[in-house]
């Protein structure tokens, strides 16, 4: 997902749709796009770049992200912070993407995006995933005459696992767009971000403050997320579901005097 809208081409596409595009080092505009972009991060982008750069999520979070609110919904959104002097991407090199390997899922679909609305229909809503391409004009690997169908090009960029590690999350944000009400205030925006994108505080929290006494949670499900980061944002979703009110995802503890025995 990025924050600006600027040069979609407001055309949906599937995956057959076909474009012609290569990006190579030696290529004129090479390392362009990693300047002044606005990239916002997914739960999985962060808990990748964390463990490749060996540091926690939270001093990840500090060093290479700032904070975005989406002003309609309050929902906030760790986006990689671009470097103060020469508004690049914090893992630019002259080389190119020192993070390659891990580089987060907006990086892997450029120049494709990828939508998700829901549509109405005699079955009742359903969710419609759809394409688009990014047409920056100063990226020239539309110049060039490598063609792929965009299926293809998602299998090249290794953007499957990320996908299914998202898709909750992005289920997530569906719901909240669809969603009226008021804006997410100051304390439940703290909870989201927490849960979403720090996963060793989002750790501490469940097992060092008063969260067990209060909710149930099965000791399998628990034993996993002590060590397991991917356990961890797979609970904090279900976490999210909850305080989010989208679904009764977590089950309290029934008080001993509420007991009936
Ligand atoms: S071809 Fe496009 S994606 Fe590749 S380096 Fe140039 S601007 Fe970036
Ligand atoms: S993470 Fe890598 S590919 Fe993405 S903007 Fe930064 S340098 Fe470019």
């Amino acid at each position: 997902m990025f924050m600006s809208t600027e040069f979609v081409e407001p055309t949906k596409r599937d995956l057959e749709s076909k474009f012609k595009f290569s990006c190579y080092k030696g290529i004129a505009c090479f390392t362009q796009c990693c300047r002044r972009a606005d990239i916002i991060l997914t739960p999985f982008d962060v808990l990748k770049l964390k463990a490749h750069l060996g540091i926690t999520s939270d001093e990840f979070l500090a060093k290479y992200t700032r904070l975005y609110v989406d002003e309609k919904s309050g929902q906030p959104y760790a986006v990689l912070k671009m470097t103060e002097d020469e508004g690049k991407c914090p893992f630019l090199t002259e080389e190119g993407c020192s993070v390659y390997e891990c580089r987060p899922l907006n990086c892997r679909y450029y120049p494709v995006g990828k939508g998700l609305v829901v549509a109405a229909s005699d079955r009742g809503p359903v969710k419609e995933e759809f394409y688009f391409f990014i047409k920056d004009p100063n990226c020239l690997g539309y110049k060039e005459d490598k063609e792929w169908t965009i299926a293809e090009w998602r299998a090249n960029q290794g953007a499957d696992e990320y996908d299914e590690m998202n898709h909750e999350w992005n289920d997530i944000q569906l719901r909240r767009r669809g969603a009226s009400g008021p804006p997410l205030d100051q304390d439940k925006q703290q909870l989201v971000f927490m849960a979403s994108y720090d996963v060793d505080k989002f750790r501490s929290f469940i097992f060092e403050s008063r969260f067990l006494d209060l909710f149930e949670v099965d000791e399998q499900e628990l034993e996993k997320m002590r060590t397991d980061d991917i356990a961890m944002m797979r609970f904090g979703f279900k976490y999210l579901k909850y305080i989010l009110m989208i679904e009764e995802t977590l089950k309290m503890r029934v008080a001993p005097n509420n007991k009936n025995d």
